[in-house]
């Protein structure tokens, strides 16, 4: 279930919006002050965040310029109808997009929903980013030249960061049930992704948990 962050000082608005995402589906959390917010947002982990941008105690252009240097979760920006500054200023701190007040709740469902879809197809982890769609992985702006199943793998282990995953796990997930051979193929493709990721950037993406598989944290 996508958990969204609803950072709105005007209570009416923020629990009109949390009670339709509610309705949606959506698990929300309303925080209406900006300082509050931002530590909410760099300690959890939201699939979203609607902010509005004058709030109590930080602003919310503030709020999202502070987050950017540490996460790329989805921000739509609500300003007033007058505030065209903020919604450049917005923009170009890394809003993904925003909505002028007073809008359409539909308005805002929707693009909600398409920030999410957007967010589903890319990862970025540090300087690694992937885009599925166009299936082009960079590390630090260099494109990696991966074959098809070193990119799915890869794919697989960042949608599961921080989680352990087994080489039976990776087989299914990334060669299907049907795949006939052993397990070790996991272990031969990990080896690729290090010889093309960590060792030319000297870094330690993918670790080994002896006994269970691999990791990105
Ligand atoms: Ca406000």
């Amino acid at each position: 279930m996508y958990h969204i962050l609803i950072v709105e000082d005007e209570y009416k608005i923020a629990r009109f919006v949390a009670l339709e995402l509610e309705h949606e589906g959506y698990r929300t959390t309303v925080i209406s002050d900006g300082r509050q917010a931002l530590d909410a947002a760099l300690n959890e982990d939201f699939d979203l965040i609607v902010l509005d941008v004058m709030l109590p105690s930080l602003n919310g252009i503030e709020v999202l310029r502070r987050l950017r240097q540490v996460k790329d979760t989805p921000v739509i920006i609500l300003t007033a109808r007058d505030q065209i500054v903020d919604k450049v200023a917005g923009l170009d701190i890394g809003a993904n997009d925003y909505m002028t007040k007073p809008f359409a709740i539909e308005e805002l469902l929707a693009r909600i929903r398409a920030n999410l879809k957007k967010k589903t197809f890319l990862h970025e982890i540090g300087k690694l980013k992937i885009d599925e769609n166009s299936h082009i992985a960079s590390y630090d702006g260099n494109e990696l030249d991966l074959t098809k199943k070193e990119f799915d793998l890869l794919v697989y282990l960042i949608k599961n960061r921080n989680k352990v995953i087994s080489r039976e796990q990776a087989l299914d997930a990334v060669w299907g049930y049907d795949f006939i051979g052993n397990t070790n193929v996991v272990d031969v493709y990990i080896r690729y992704l290090r010889s093309k990721i960590d060792d030319v950037y000297g870094i330690k993406l993918i670790e080994t948990v002896r006994g269970f598989g691999y990791v990105i944290r």
